[in-house]
């Protein structure tokens, strides 16, 4: 089998996938370590056995389900590859809108919280835009926080420190100038959670309550709390979610609140700043 029949197969064998083709591309590129460029260049080039072997055992995970990104244990964010596991939340391209929101308020030498962090991806960018401003990552699964911390020293980055906890439990009054979050927002019931990559991911990084705003409602009053005087929450939400969540900064008392839409144009940030003295 050369590199253009492998193609061949896998994407005629990839019947489930929404993206037969991206998927063949680049399960093999993880089989042979190469960028999707050396398979254009050398389509006649030819597998060997062990190769062949492997790159069909993965198209035969892909066809059963699995997440590319969990089958080449690596996914693309920002100006990253991150590793990812079961353990943690595949970050999706619409949360690089939390990130460049998120940049627009942190400056240097400030303290900004990742809440929920997974593979740390949004910490990750935050620490590596501001190298001077100070991030705590911060989950409540050890599992996540460990795959977080990798992906950290991988990318040497030392102005991240990881907490183990419920959401901001554990912070002190006033004690951030930023915090951002892409929470679990999906409802219970969501028939999406039975189809595609989602069923692979953990439930807990993404399903939050009968209305999908548990965890939301905890982390807005929370906030209000830890931040300081003129700080601002940032949170990722649900494409149906935006009235909802806009609501719960205003029952906090967020002020200069206001939402963003995604790639896909659908709303999917709010952010709001702590103006009142509590
Ligand atoms: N945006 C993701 C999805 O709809 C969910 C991520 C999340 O719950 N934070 O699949």
């Amino acid at each position: 089998m050369n590199i253009s029949q492998a193609l061949t197969y896998g994407r005629n064998t990839l019947v489930e996938s929404e993206s037969p083709e991206i998927d063949a591309q680049v399960l093999l590129c993880h089989i042979l370590s190469c960028q999707t460029a050396y398979l254009h260049s050398w389509s006649e080039k030819q597998l060997n056995q062990q190769q062949q072997d492997a790159f069909k055992q993965l198209i035969e995970q892909r066809q059963q389900g699995h997440p590319v990104s969990h089958l080449t244990g690596q996914q693309g964010f920002w100006t990253f590859d991150l590793n990812v596991t079961a353990d943690t939340l595949i970050p999706r391209p619409d949360t690089e809108l939390l990130v460049e929101l998120a940049l627009t308020k942190l400056k240097s030498n400030m303290k900004a919280a990742d809440l929920g962090t997974g593979s740390g991806a949004i910490a990750l960018s935050l620490a590596y835009e501001r190298p001077t401003a100070q991030i705590v990552a911060m989950d409540q699964s050890w599992s996540a926080l460990n795959v977080a911390k990798e992906n950290a020293v991988h990318h040497q980055l030392e102005n991240i420190s990881f907490w183990q906890g419920q959401w901001l439990e554990s912070i002190a009054d006033c004690a951030l100038d930023l915090v951002v979050s892409n929470p679990p927002y999906i409802r219970t019931d969501d028939p999406h959670l039975l189809q595609g990559d989602v069923r692979f991911e953990p439930l807990s990084a993404l399903v939050s309550g009968d209305d999908g705003l548990d965890d939301l409602r905890i982390i807005v009053r929370q906030a209000q709390r830890c931040l300081k005087l003129s700080g601002w929450l940032l949170v990722e939400h649900g494409h149906d979610q935006a009235q909802q969540v806009q609501k719960l900064f205003q029952q906090a008392e967020f002020t200069h609140i206001s939402s963003h839409q995604d790639f896909g144009e659908n709303n999917r940030v709010v952010m709001g700043q702590k103006t009142d003295e509590r």
